[in-house]
């Protein structure tokens, strides 16, 4: 089998479309899925070589129906990237049960979902699995109560994951991503928040799409051929400095 075949999650735009367009470059065919169709019809239809999977990956149902038309239509799964991922940041006073389980159908579930229905897939090419966590989910902030412990929970399925999949040769890593100015990223950081992170930041600077989507692709990759339960932090160095006391920095 010399063809390879990725699935990325919430493909339609961001990280996870900058993903796909790295895939294509390394001569993968990709299924995109998504939940926004209007947005995930748009970036197909310029794009050869991808099938466009209109699905909601917290809906079991339609976590099921995303596999089986991959399999119909691509016919293998060599990589699955569960980059799909929602963002609400509030204290934890006003965030309510909805907004919680908002965040956690898309953060958590789907990773839980799409892997579990890729899983015989997985076994048949001895592939790998992706998962896209945040700094969020490696150092607590204030406002990320939902976000942040959905992210620390897709760290740990990681590892469980990858324990549990290795006798099968799947693989399975993560990605946490430090800020890119994405939509979901924009919609909740303040230029408050966006001037913080380049104070914090080592590297003084948001990173690109393409910088997250290069570790996606290479923990997906043969090269990563004997890397299993890790989490590669793509962050500027944000998780290396610690708590990065302001005053000792002048
Ligand atoms: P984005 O909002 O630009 O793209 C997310 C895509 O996921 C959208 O197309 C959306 O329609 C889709 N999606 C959301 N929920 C879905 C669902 N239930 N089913 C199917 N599709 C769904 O966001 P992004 O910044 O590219 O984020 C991608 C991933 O990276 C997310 O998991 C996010 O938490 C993570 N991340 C982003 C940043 C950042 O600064 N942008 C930082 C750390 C982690």
């Amino acid at each position: 089998m010399t063809k390879k075949v990725a699935v990325v999650t919430g493909a339609a735009r961001g990280i996870g479309l900058a993903t796909t367009d790295l895939f294509l470059e390394m001569g993968w065919d990709v299924a995109m899925v998504d939940r926004d169709g209007p947005e995930l019809s748009k970036a197909a239809e310029t794009r050869s070589n991808v099938l466009a999977v209109e699905r909601d990956v917290s809906d079991p149902a339609a976590v099921e129906g995303m596999v089986s038309d991959v399999m119909t239509w691509l016919g293998q799964i060599d990589a699955l990237i569960n980059n799909a991922g929602v963002a609400e940041f509030g204290p934890v006073a006003d965030t309510d049960f909805a907004a919680w389980r908002r965040v956690m159908e898309t953060n958590l579930d789907g990773v839980f979902l799409c892997t579990q229905a890729c899983t015989d897939a997985l076994k048949a090419t001895r592939g790998s699995v992706v998962n896209i966590a945040s700094i969020s989910g490696l150092r607590a902030s204030t406002l990320r109560v939902a976000y942040g412990t959905s992210k620390a929970a897709v760290i740990q399925l990681t590892k469980q994951h990858a324990a549990e999949l290795g006798e099968h040769g799947i693989r399975v890593n993560c990605v946490a991503p430090g800020p890119v100015r994405t939509k979901l990223a924009m919609a909740v950081h303040s230029q408050e928040i966006i001037d913080a992170y380049h104070d914090a930041l080592p590297l003084n600077r948001y990173g690109s799409e393409r910088e997250i989507a290069e570790a996606i692709c290479f923990l997906a990759s043969e090269k990563a051929s004997f890397v299993t339960g890790q989490i590669l932090a793509a962050d500027g160095g944000f998780e290396a400095t610690g708590v990065g006391l302001p005053a000792l920095r002048k």
